[in-house]
């Protein structure tokens, strides 16, 4: 991993980082640079993609190029960069109050067009950076600073929106799984067309905090208990799945990209004229 972070990260100008110590978003850092280090890309061929929020630091860190910028909008700055330079490997890093609420009509219509980008978005069922209000993915019962006598709303599953808005590849994991996320992180990034990662990490400071898992340990373990590979889920009963969240590969599947369809259109329109 020295080797890792000496070639990838800005590690002479941007550190220490303001994450909290033990935070997820660190755990997910270190599984896209494995990802991308094992795929050999260039870090000039690479451009990563942040909105606002705890993740949205993460573009400050590493020495590809990078764009921070406004909240729910890293997949529109994304389609933008991947049109215009088709060539680069694009990545979006994202929240999930970013991806799914204030980015939510960004995220459903970029699965459906099948834009070839990847989508990492790190699911810690709270708003972290603003103080902990609840986002679409807070569990219900769950206590968030909006939520003091526990959330009344259902939680999306981001994964599974992402299968039926029309996503190519979607994935779940967790960064208790950390092994297993370096590889659905490179799968991801090598597939044509829109691919998902959803993470489930802890903010044990504004998530785990409210809900007594003050520590990071304790969230990590949560997942733990809470993970069942998808391959195990299909032989288990829907009832013994109901407070719990499949992880592995959901869906994989070869379709037209958007990216692709777009660039035969400009061809033919420029026969035409
Ligand atoms: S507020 Fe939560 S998500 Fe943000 S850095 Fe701290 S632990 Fe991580």
């Amino acid at each position: 991993m020295s080797t890792i972070r000496q070639e990838y990260l800005r590690h002479d100008k941007k550190f220490p980082h303001v994450w909290c110590p033990g935070c997820g978003n660190g755990i997910v850092l270190g599984a896209m640079l494995r990802a991308i280090h094992r795929l050999e890309l260039a870090k000039d061929e690479i451009v990563l993609v942040s909105g606002i929020g705890c993740s949205g630091r993460m573009p400050v860190y590493v020495d590809f190029n990078t764009l921070h910028t406004t909240h729910g909008r890293a997949l529109t700055f994304a389609t933008g960069i991947k049109l215009a330079r088709p060539a680069l490997t694009v990545l979006a890093v994202m929240g999930d109050g970013d991806a799914t609420a204030i980015g939510g009509n960004h995220f459903i219509h970029a699965a459906r067009r099948n834009l070839n980008f990847t989508a990492i978005i790190i699911n810690n069922q709270i708003y972290g950076m603003t103080g902990g209000q609840y986002s679409p993915t807070t569990p219900y019962g769950a206590r968030a600073a909006t939520a003091k006598h526990g959330h009344i709303e259902h939680a999306f599953s981001i994964a599974e929106l992402a299968v039926t808005a029309g996503a190519s590849f979607v994935a779940r994991g967790t960064v208790y799984h950390a092994a297993q996320l370096d590889t659905l992180i490179e799968k991801a990034i090598s597939r044509t067309g829109f691919s998902v990662v959803e993470i489930m990490s802890n903010c044990h400071v504004q998530f785990g905090r409210r809900n007594k898992m003050a520590d990071p340990v304790t969230m990590l373990k949560w997942f733990r208990d809470r993970a069942v590979r998808t391959q195990d889920a299909v032989d288990l009963h829907p009832d013994s799945l109901s407070d719990k969240f499949t992880i592995g590969v959901l869906a994989d599947v070869e379709k037209p990209s958007y990216i692709a369809e777009y660039e035969k259109i400009r061809i033919r329109a420029k026969k035409k004229k």
